[in-house]
């Protein structure tokens, strides 16, 4: 064999069966062969095992989908290339032309998008309410056969919390699919609820770290079933390295939410407590209007704490440019803090009334609560709501 050959074809390392590693290796490769042809048939007509293309799926993917599916107490799930790729290919999979589709004015912007102006172009309709009217849910469904009710909890960014046990029921009841985006919450919660599908962004808590994107569809395996071919013609395919990332950072999930849950609830209590801010967002805290829902439905409330300040599209932008500790930037569930104002939330596409009942002001600031140590997130947040004052003498 000459050597531009070898390079192509080096020599294979085996281990032997009883020499295994710890940490699964990740298989960066987009084909796999079969010993013969015969075998390759075999496996294309769906009769054996195996692994032969990345898009239809490899053995580091389909480890961080089983691992996905049973953290979220489901059967099976798909992994995509990001959170908006498992909703745009879940939508596309799961409905037709003449379906009707119910939403949420609280709802992440691009997933608003997709149903609305994307689906829209292919003949799904659909009605547009506000997570809290459930008389609204109720009517629509009876009104009209309806293919998916698509929603969050805690919504972003003022956390309210919708009532699961009594959409999941309404879905059911109407012979509509349940669909909740269950980023905010994590992969360890609301898996009791009878929810079909559950759509996660992998880029925030599962890979912690903000380096990384990725999303997952979970669902029992016949809905899964049924969309696994459209996920593949669809072709938004997660990277064997992204999901090994992915896979890494899972190994730490449960102690950094639970950090980050700890500390959004010390600095939600001390936001509450001071003279510049109107008002708290935070589902932990027994002032939210929905704390009871939050507590029967959730064993953490999320690493989320929006509030509005007194001041206005001001006083927010003064608040987010004096922080120190926390980056200007979208995206939530990583190991550092993160602020975001309400103008750089923007659901422009809502008109007045809609922006009214999503509860966004213009004094609204998130953040997301990060690793960093407590006290020097609070001091930061406690400079940074002293300056108004301090300019004003
Ligand atoms: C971020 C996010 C997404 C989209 O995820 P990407 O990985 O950024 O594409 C979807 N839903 C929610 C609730 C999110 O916060």
């Amino acid at each position: 064999m000459k050597k531009t050959t070898r390079v192509n074809h080096p020599p294979a390392v085996d281990l032997p069966p009883d020499n295994h590693p710890v940490v699964a290796p990740i298989y960066q490769t987009v084909k796999f062969q079969f010993d013969s042809v015969e075998e390759t048939e075999r496996y294309l007509r769906g009769e054996r095992r195996g692994f032969y293309y990345l898009r239809s799926s490899n053995p580091t993917t389909r480890q961080l989908e089983l691992l996905l599916a049973e953290l979220q107490g489901r059967d099976d799930c798909l992994v995509t290339a990001s959170g908006v790729g498992a909703i745009s290919q879940a939508l596309l999979s799961l409905t037709s032309q003449g379906d009707h589709v119910l939403c949420f004015i609280e709802s992440y912007n691009p997933t608003r998008y997709l149903i609305r102006r994307v689906l829209g172009r292919f003949g799904v309709a659909h009605t547009l309410l506000s997570i809290e009217d459930l008389a609204g849910v109720e009517r629509t469904l009876a009104a009209r056969p309806t293919r998916l009710v698509v929603f969050e909890s805690p919504t972003n960014p003022v956390t309210k919390i919708a009532d699961i046990g009594a959409l999941t029921r309404l879905a059911r009841a109407a012979g509509a699919l349940s669909v909740l985006d269950n980023t905010f919450a994590g992969f360890h919660q609301h898996g009791s609820f009878d929810v079909d599908v559950y759509l996660h962004s992998l880029t925030k808590y599962a890979s912690g770290t903000g380096d990384v994107m990725g999303g997952a569809v979970i669902a029992r395996s016949e809905l899964i079933g049924a969309m696994r071919n459209d996920f593949g013609a669809l072709g938004g395919t997660l990277d064997p390295h992204a999901a090994f990332l992915i896979l890494r950072g899972l190994k730490t999930y449960f102690v950094r939410y639970r950090a980050q849950c700890a500390s959004a609830l010390a600095i939600a209590q001390r936001l509450a407590a001071h003279p510049a801010v109107a008002r708290v967002h935070y589902p932990g805290l027994p002032t939210h209007p929905q704390h009871a829902l939050a507590a029967e439905q959730m064993q953490d409330f999320g690493t989320i704490v929006s509030f509005d300040l007194h001041g206005g599209a001001p006083a927010a932008r003064r608040f987010a440019d004096t922080l120190q500790l926390f980056a200007r930037s979208a995206s939530l569930g990583s190991t550092e803090s993160l602020v975001v104002t309400a103008q750089m939330m923007g659901a422009r596409e809502l008109d007045a009334d809609l922006q009214r009942l999503s509860a966004i002001t213009a004094g609204t600031i998130r953040l997301s609560i990060g690793l960093e140590d407590l006290e020097d997130l609070l001091t930061d947040l406690e400079r940074a709501l002293a300056r108004p004052e301090s300019q004003q003498r």
